[in-house]
C-alpha cells in the first residue's frame, strides 16, 4: 500500500475521540480527499451525498477528532449508514484503512448514542449475552424452528398480524429463512482426512451458522476431508465477535477472540479455516483487536496468521479436481468481507470454474454489497432494501439459476431478495456446488 506524506495535526479543539480504541491518527490523517473511493461506495452511489461517502464520513471522524463538531445524532446517522462493506479500502491509493477507523468510530459512538433499538436492552442483551452463549442461542433457534413447524408462522402471516408489529419487525419475519431440522455441533469431535493427510484442520463452526445451515456446515466437513484435510471442531470455540464490533461492542468482541485464541491455539492445527467470509475477516484481525493487549497481543497475531478463508485454502492445496456433473447456470456475489476485507476474490472463481457442467456467468457489480451487512440489514432495513434491489436487478440480467456466495448473511439476504421479487434462483455456497459434485462423482453420475 502507498503510504500518505506526513501531515502536522491541526490544534483547533479538544478531541471528542477518547482513549485507547479512539481512531488513529496515524490512520486517520492518510485521507488526502482524492475522491477515488467515492464510486465504489453503495451508499454514495444510492445517494450522491458528500456526507455518504466514505470521504465525507472521514472528514467527520477528523472534524471530532479536531474539536470542531461534536458527536451529534446528525454525525453519528451518517456513520451508521455506512455498510462497513470496505468497498472504500480496495479503491484508496493513499491506503487509508477504513475498516480499523469505522470500527474504532463506531467504538466511540456506542455509549453516547439514546437508547433505541440498536442501543436498547433487548439489543445490548442479544449481543452481549446472546450470541456469545451457544446453548442459549440454539434455545432461541429451536423457538423459532418450532413456530416453523407447528405451522404458528403460517397462520400469522397470513392472518395480517405481522403489519401490526412495531418497526420493520414484520418485515424482519417474513425474512426469516426456513429453519433446518439439523444443527451442527461443535464436541471436539475428529473428522479423518481421505487419502493421504495434507493438512491438519480446526474448523470454525460458528454462532448462527451451525444452527441454520446445519447441512451446509456438514458439507464443508465432507469437502475439506475429500481434499486431504484432517477437520478437528474444537469444542471450546466461540463466536468470532464479527457482529459485536460491526456495532461498536469491542469489549464483547475482544472476550470472544481471546477464547477463540487459547481453544484453537490448543489443538496445535496448521490453519484454522473458516467458511463464512465475515468471521474469517474477523479472525484475520485478532492481532490489531487485541494490539494493545500484553498478555495477548503476540498470541493474537500468531493465530491470525494461521487463519484460512476455505476457497483460499482449497485453492492452494490445490484442490482435488470435481467431476460429478451440475447442470446449472452459476453466477457469483463476491462477500465483501471476502474480496473487500481478505482480498480474496480469484479462488472462488476458480472453485466454480473446475466444476463440470457448471456454465460460468460473472454478475455486474459482482464486487459491491447486497446490503447484508451484519446487523445492517435489521438496523438500516430501508436502504439495505435499495442496495439488494440494485443487485437482484444485475442478478436477473445474468440468467442464472444458481447464485453462489460465500457468507451466510449475504446468502439470506439474497435469498430473501429473490424471494421478494419473485425470481427462480437458488442461493447455495461454493461448498455446497463442490460437495454436489463430488458426491456425483461417488454416485457414477
Ligand atoms: S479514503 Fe482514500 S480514496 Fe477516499 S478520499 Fe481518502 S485518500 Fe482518497
Ligand atoms: S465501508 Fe462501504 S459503505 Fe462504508 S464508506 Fe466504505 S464503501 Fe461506503
Amino acid at each position: 500500500m502507498a503510504s500518505a506524506p506526513e501531515k502536522p495535526l491541526p490544534e483547533v479543539g479538544l478531541s471528542l475521540f477518547e482513549g485507547p480504541d479512539a481512531p488513529q491518527e496515524s490512520e486517520l490523517y492518510k485521507c488526502v480527499h482524492c475522491g477515488f473511493c467515492l464510486q465504489a461506495c453503495p451508499t454514495y452511489v444510492e445517494t450522491g451525498l458528500e456526507a455518504e461517502s466514505p470521504r465525507g464520513r472521514i472528514a467527520l471522524m477528523k472534524a471530532v477528532n479536531e474539536g470542531r463538531i461534536g458527536i451529534t445524532d446528525t454525525v453519528m446517522r451518517h456513520w451508521d449508514l455506512c455498510i462497513q462493506c470496505r468497498a472504500c479500502e480496495v479503491a484508496c491509493p493513499s491506503g487509508v484503512p477504513y475498516g480499523n477507523l469505522i470500527e474504532a468510530t463506531m467504538q466511540q459512538v456506542a455509549d453516547r448514542r439514546k437508547p433505541g433499538y440498536v442501543n436498547g436492552k433487548i439489543a445490548k442483551l442479544a449481543l452481549k449475552r446472546l450470541l456469545p452463549n451457544q446453548g442459549f442461542l440454539a434455545m432461541v433457534v429451536g423457538a423459532m424452528r418450532l413456530y416453523q413447524r407447528i405451522g404458528l408462522q403460517t397462520v400469522i402471516r397470513k392472518s395480517g398480524l405481522l403489519k401490526l408489529l412495531p418497526g420493520n419487525m414484520g418485515e424482519l419475519e417474513d425474512s426469516m429463512p426456513e429453519l433446518p431440522s439439523e444443527v451442527f455441533k461443535a464436541q471436539g469431535q475428529v473428522y479423518k482426512a481421505q487419502g493421504e493427510r495434507k493438512a491438519r484442520v480446526a474448523l470454525l463452526s460458528g454462532c448462527v451458522m451451525p444452527l441454520i445451515h446445519g447441512p451446509q456446515m456438514d458439507a464443508v466437513v465432507r469437502v475439506l476431508t475429500r481434499n486431504g484435510c484432517e477437520v478437528v471442531v474444537t469444542k471450546a470455540q466461540a463466536c468470532c465477535g464479527a457482529i459485536n464490533s460491526h456495532v461498536g461492542d469491542l469489549e464483547t468482541t475482544r472476550k470472544l477472540a481471546r477464547r477463540n485464541i487459547d481453544a484453537f491455539l490448543a489443538d496445535g492445527v496448521d490453519y484454522v479455516v473458516v467458511a463464512s467470509a465475515g468471521c474469517g475477516s474477523r479472525m484475520k484481525e485478532y492481532g490489531h483487536l487485541l494490539r494493545n493487549d500484553r498478555v495477548y497481543a503476540d498470541k493474537a497475531a500468531a493465530f491470525s496468521a494461521k487463519v484460512q478463508d476455505i476457497h483460499e485454502l482449497l485453492a492452494t492445496l490445490p484442490i482435488v479436481p470435481p467431476r460429478g456433473h451440475l447442470p446449472y447456470r452459476v453466477t457469483y456475489q463476491d462477500s465483501c468481507h471476502l474480496s473487500n476485507a481478505q482480498r480474496i476474490t480469484a479462488a472462488p472463481r476458480q472453485l466454480l470454474r473446475s466444476i463440470p457442467g457448471i456454465e460460468f456467468v460473472e454478475l455486474s457489480n459482482a464486487d459491491k454489497c447486497c446490503g447484508a451487512g451484519g446487523t445492517y440489514t435489521i438496523t438500516e432495513r430501508d436502504f439495505s432494501m435499495r442496495v439488494l434491489g440494485t443487485k437482484i436487478n444485475a442478478v436477473r440480467e445474468t440468467k442464472a439459476n444458481v447464485i453462489a456466495t460465500a457468507n451466510p448473511g449475504c446468502m439470506m439476504q439474497l435469498q430473501y431478495g429473490a424471494q421478494r421479487d419473485g425470481m427462480s434462483v437458488e442461493v447455495k455456497y461454493i461448498t455446497d456446488l463442490l460437495d454436489e459434485s463430488y458426491s456425483k462423482e461417488r454416485h457414477g453420475a
